[in-house]
């Protein structure tokens, strides 16, 4: 991935990432992390190179076309949450419904199972700024999860947060993880990525180590 200015942010990285998988994408800061994420995440074309989801070139897709697959087969949790002020924590889960085809009148109680499975059925209504920042993460991470993806990408998930509160925002992924869901999780933490399954590492931009696939029997 070349960015404009000339910066070579990704070179000859090749990632398989496994139904069943929870792995961690760990490198320095300016390693090619983030890239890497907007790449998987079909949030950024790369300059050559494939993606493929679930065995589909996505090159061949309209922008249009690209945001109804996220919609439906990606997650996304960033460091600073991205919950939309003035809006309760259920119906900003139930935004994560708006580009997976869900009808309008399921979406409610969608979106209140997945506060149920975060832990947050009791702050249904509250909003953003009346919520804790773990509390937000939760609810950042329902709303990736409302649609079922395909895989959820998580960036920095724990950065914005003290480190106990952090540790059980990452008990909580772990756990979803092992209901199922396919889960990558940037960071640059060594002892975050430490606790996962899988370890890749960049640097400068190079796929350096992989730890190799662990696909948790269900
Ligand atoms: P990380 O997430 O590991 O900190 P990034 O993927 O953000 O790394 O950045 C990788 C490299 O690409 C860095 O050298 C960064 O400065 C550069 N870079 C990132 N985004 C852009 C951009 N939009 N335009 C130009 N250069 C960029």
């Amino acid at each position: 991935m070349r960015y404009p200015g000339g910066v070579t942010a990704l070179a000859g990285v090749s990632l398989d990432i496994t139904e069943g998988e929870m792995l961690a994408i760990v490198g320095p800061s300016g390693s090619g992390k983030s890239t890497l994420l907007h790449i998987m995440g079909t949030l950024d074309r790369p300059t050559s190179g494939t993606v493929r989801l679930g065995g589909l070139d996505v090159a061949g897709l309209s922008d249009r076309q690209l945001s109804a697959l996220r919609g439906r087969w990606l997650g996304f949790v960033f460091q600073q949450f991205h919950l939309t002020a003035g809006l309760s924590a259920a119906e900003n889960v139930a935004t994560g419904l708006l580009y997976a085809g869900v009808a309008r009148r399921h979406r409610r109680s969608l979106a209140l199972a997945a506060l149920d499975r975060v832990g947050m059925a009791h702050r249904v209504t509250h909003l953003p700024h009346q919520l804790s920042g773990g509390e937000r993460q939760r609810v950042a991470i329902a709303r990736a999860l409302v649609h079922q993806p395909a895989l959820l990408l998580a960036d920095e998930p724990t950065g914005a947060l003290d480190t106990r509160t952090g540790q059980a925002v990452l008990d909580l992924l772990y756990r979803l993880h092992a209901e199922g869901t396919t889960i990558a999780v940037i960071t640059h933490d060594r002892d975050i990525a430490a606790r996962l399954p899988r370890r890749v590492e960049l640097r400068d931009g190079h796929l350096v180590a992989d730890s190799g696939r662990v696909v948790t029997p269900r």
